[in-house]
């Protein structure tokens, strides 16, 4: 018998009623990205041509977008998987409804980072960007290797310059609160 697909934590929980909130859809066709949801007739195509999904049962865009259309805001937006995706656009080239798939991931995780559903990965990699100007933080080792390689110091990186770009940015205020990784 063929082994059943893992599923995330967000996906396993019977549906309550309670938990659907019917106006979501309306609220999402209203922002630019997103205005297709409702063509989604579930065919799969994103899914199987997405490259993030071939190595992991975790991520299917098509589910998200399902979830969506039936109202499941909290679990879409509380959902990690929602933050593998790699932004390739397979998926939006290959719809045959033109939903802008990757765009509606984008609108999910914008969503998701206003209200504070944002993996401490990614948090980590902005609190680096505002203090050092680097996604990552190079570690100290690793620059007293290259000096001792006789390798040229690395580019200073310019912090200030990215503070102020991102002034404003609500991913970036300190009050959000991490979400648990299902992945763990
Ligand atoms: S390819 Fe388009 S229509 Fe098919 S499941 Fe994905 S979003 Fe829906
Ligand atoms: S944009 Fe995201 S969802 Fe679409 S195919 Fe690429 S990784 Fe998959």
């Amino acid at each position: 018998m063929a082994e059943q697909a893992a599923k995330p934590s967000s996906q396993k929980e019977p549906i309550k009623a309670s938990e659907l909130d019917p106006k979501w859809k309306y609220e999402l066709q209203k922002l630019h990205g997103a205005e297709g949801l409702m063509r989604c007739f579930q065919c799969g195509t994103c899914t199987s041509d997405c490259p993030v999904a071939r190595f992991t049962d975790n991520y299917r865009p098509r589910t998200l977008i399902h979830m969506a259309q039936l109202g499941l805001k909290d679990r879409v937006l509380k959902s990690d998987t929602l933050w593998l995706c790699s932004a390739c656009f397979t998926c939006t080239d290959r719809c045959p409804q033109d939903v802008e798939v990757a765009s509606v991931i984008r609108v999910f995780r914008n969503q998701a980072a206003e209200s504070g559903c944002v993996p401490q990965v990614f948090r980590d990699q902005a609190q680096s960007l505002i203090e050092t100007g680097y996604a990552f933080k190079i570690p100290e080792l690793r620059l007293k290797k290259r000096e001792s390689q006789g390798l040229p110091p690395l580019p200073k990186g310019n912090p200030e310059s990215v503070r102020k770009v991102l002034k404003g940015v609500k991913f970036f205020e300190p009050k959000q609160e991490p979400i648990p990784n299902e992945q763990q």
